[in-house]
């Protein structure tokens, strides 16, 4: 038997960002740059008030105080979008509004809410500091500069950033096409009329969520029967996206053709017993650069192989720098008895007091259920050589929703 740990390091080895391509903005939302992006501008582009009141020179105010204050002559205007203001005068002020141009000779913005006006001129009783309100040119950033660095993950702030540039398209990985294979003889599409000993393929929606939800593209291929050729078969057709997932028929029932399968598709690949639980049976290899992983057919154990070695897969496939999901601590709710053996990754709901997460396992732990997976909000790690575990018990947790990206691999094995 396999620890995840191990499984985990030799499955990303063959996990590398897929190619690259331009792409406009907007169509590069949560996507990772390949190549840094330098600035072309300075930022901001020139200097500009930071508040609506009145551009001065500075040496004009200077003594200025209620027992003895200054008169400047309102001369001429700057306001966001308009025409550049002259340069000032001395013993005059310029009105200015939020984002426009500082006159020439201009070093101090006193805003409205302190000065009086009266027709053409303002009483200005204190001394601004130097530089006051005012955003100086290329204080945020030089043309040349790094903008945002190969590996960014493109946000709304980097979306705008990216654009205050001019920077209207982009170099990113694209996101990997996923095919997903799903085998086996008692399976029927969601649109056939139920037949009696039938299930639906529910793995292939689940799975092609989960593919959506990392960032892969889902293409879910053709139901396919419990016999050897028509599995290698699809498997040819699954080779050409950049990742295959399989689901069922990974165990060793006389019906079970995935290894066998694998072989005849030329896929190199390895069977392994993974010590966790749910999710015994794995199989991984490659064909080429495309990874291929044979997941259990176990509605549970499908979706929970595949957060623990697909997701960091597809993240990596990304361009993303933390591929792995970080753990969390947590608390036990609850006294939780769990059979020894393996690690045991239950499904658990968080929830968070005074500052300490808590977990509770959900009451159904059956790897058949899909039911025990809908709204668990974590995978809790109960560690292979403790069966008892009392209320308070401080374990790890691989959070399913709001998952923080991490370098490191969890720690999964207990
Ligand atoms: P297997 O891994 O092929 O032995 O399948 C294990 C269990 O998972 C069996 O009860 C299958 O019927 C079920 N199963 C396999 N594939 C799927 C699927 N695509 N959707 C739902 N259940 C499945
Ligand atoms: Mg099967």
């Amino acid at each position: 038997m396999k620890s995840i740990g191990e499984a985990l390091a030799t499955v990303m080895e063959a996990f590398a960002p897929v190619g690259t391509e331009r792409r406009a903005l907007l169509e590069a939302r949560g996507l990772f740059l390949a190549a840094t992006v330098s600035a072309r501008w300075d930022l901001p582009p020139f200097d500009n008030s930071a508040m609506d009141g009145y551009a001065v020179r500075a040496e004009d105010l200077a003594g200025a105080s209620e027992s003895s204050p200054r008169v400047l002559v309102v001369a001429q205007e700057s306001r966001a979008g308009g025409p550049p203001p002259g340069a000032l005068a001395r013993g005059s002020a310029c009105r200015i509004f939020t984002g426009a141009p500082m006159p020439e000779g201009a070093d101090a913005v006193v805003i409205q809410e302190r000065i009086e006006r009266e027709g053409d001129q303002i009483r200005v009783a204190f001394e601004p500091e130097a530089r006051a309100n005012i955003r100086h040119r290329a204080t945020d950033l030089r043309a040349g500069q790094s903008l945002l660095p190969a590996g960014a993950c493109l946000g709304a702030a980097e979306l705008g950033l990216l654009a205050s540039q001019g920077v209207a398209a982009v170099t990113v990985h694209r996101p990997p096409v996923v095919a997903i294979v799903c085998t086996g003889d008692e399976l029927r599409d969601i649109s056939d009329p139920p037949r009696p000993g039938t299930i639906v393929s529910s793995n292939g929606y689940a799975l092609a969520a989960q593919v959506s939800e990392a960032g892969g593209l889902p293409r879910v291929l053709p139901l396919v029967p419990d016999r050897l050729e028509p599995t290698v078969e699809a498997l040819r057709d699954a080779l050409t996206a950049d990742l295959v997932l399989t689901c069922g028929g990974v165990s060793v029932g006389d019906y079970d053709f995935v290894h066998e399968a694998f072989r005849a598709a030329g896929i190199s690949a390895s069977f392994w017993k993974v010590a966790m639980k749910p999710g015994k049976p794995l199989a991984f290899g490659t064909s080429g650069r495309v990874p291929v992983l044979g997941l259990p057919g176990n509605p549970v154990s499908a979706m929970v192989t595949f957060e623990v070695f697909a997701r960091p897969g597809i993240r990596r496939m990304l361009g993303d720098p933390l591929p792995y999901a970080a753990t969390v601590d947590v608390e036990l709710d609850e006294p939780v008895r769990h059979g020894t053996g393996r690690v045991e990754l239950a499904r658990a709901l968080l929830q968070e007091r005074d500052g300490q997460l808590f977990a509770r396992p959900r009451p159904s732990q059956g790897s058949g259920s899909v039911l025990s997976m809908v709204g668990a909000e974590a995978l809790l790690v109960l560690p292979a050589d403790q069966a008892e575990l009392p209320a308070g018990t401080r374990l790890r947790a691989l959070p399913l929703r709001a998952r923080r990206g991490s370098a490191e691999p969890p720690r999964l094995d207990g």
